[in-house]
């Protein structure tokens, strides 16, 4: 799956690609689909939801640019693969998911791989997470109708935020640093089209 789907297409962080081939991403699909685990696209997991395409967590993991040091926010635990990529990846990880099973289940599969270092909780991450901000890095996986600014303001000077913005069927994939004290002072880089599952909030798609 490394060489194939992610060496491939240009992801270069040693990093990602040590944190991916490490990553037993079998265990974060349903039991019927451990077959297509490692597959290049998407999966069905609990609620509707879906755990992301290989490439695309990998692509979203480098465009934090983590050190190893960093406090991380992730809206959209998921099945918790892309969390545990965050374990491996940054010093601390804080995930949020408006779903309470899918939490649970991504809390029972991080704590039988020891990633410690995580913290879940079940809630409307469009709102962030105040008190643990700021991050230097924050990764939304779901698909967002406009940044919401609250993620913007829990962001340290310097960090990043990624996040797929667009319409329901199609988004593009956005990088935003942000430059200053000012939450308006940003840059902002496209990384490409992407397709995710609504990001369903109060400053998302509404509930
Ligand atoms: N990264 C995950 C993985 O690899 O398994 C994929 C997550 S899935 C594409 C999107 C997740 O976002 C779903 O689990 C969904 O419940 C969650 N979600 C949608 N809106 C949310 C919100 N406002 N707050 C927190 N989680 C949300």
């Amino acid at each position: 799956m490394v060489d194939a789907q992610i060496r491939a297409r240009g992801i270069a962080d040693q990093r990602v690609l040590k944190a991916m081939e490490k990553i037993p991403r079998h265990l974060f699909v349903d039991e019927g689909l451990i077959g297509q685990a490692y597959n290049d696209n998407p999966l069905p997991i609990e609620q509707q939801q879906t755990i992301s395409q290989p490439y695309i967590v990998a692509l979203m993991s480098e465009a934090m640019a983590l050190t190893g040091r960093e406090k991380v926010l992730e809206i959209g635990t998921g099945s918790g693969y892309q969390t545990a990529l965050l374990a491996e990846l940054a010093e601390r990880v804080f995930s949020i998911d408006r779903i309470a099973v899918l939490a649970t289940g991504a809390r029972r599969i991080l704590d039988a791989l020891d990633y410690y270092n995580v913290a879940i909780r079940v809630g409307d991450g469009t709102y962030g997470w105040r008190e643990e901000s700021p991050f230097a890095a924050i990764v939304v996986t779901a698909g967002a109708p406009r940044i919401p600014k609250l993620l913007i303001e829990q962001l340290a000077i310097g960090g990043r935020l990624v996040i797929p913005v667009g319409s329901r069927h199609s988004q593009a994939l956005l990088k935003l640093t942000r430059l200053s004290e000012d939450p308006n002072d940003l840059k902002r880089e496209d990384l490409g089209g992407c397709r995710f599952v609504d990001l369903i909030g109060e400053h998302g798609w509404g509930n």
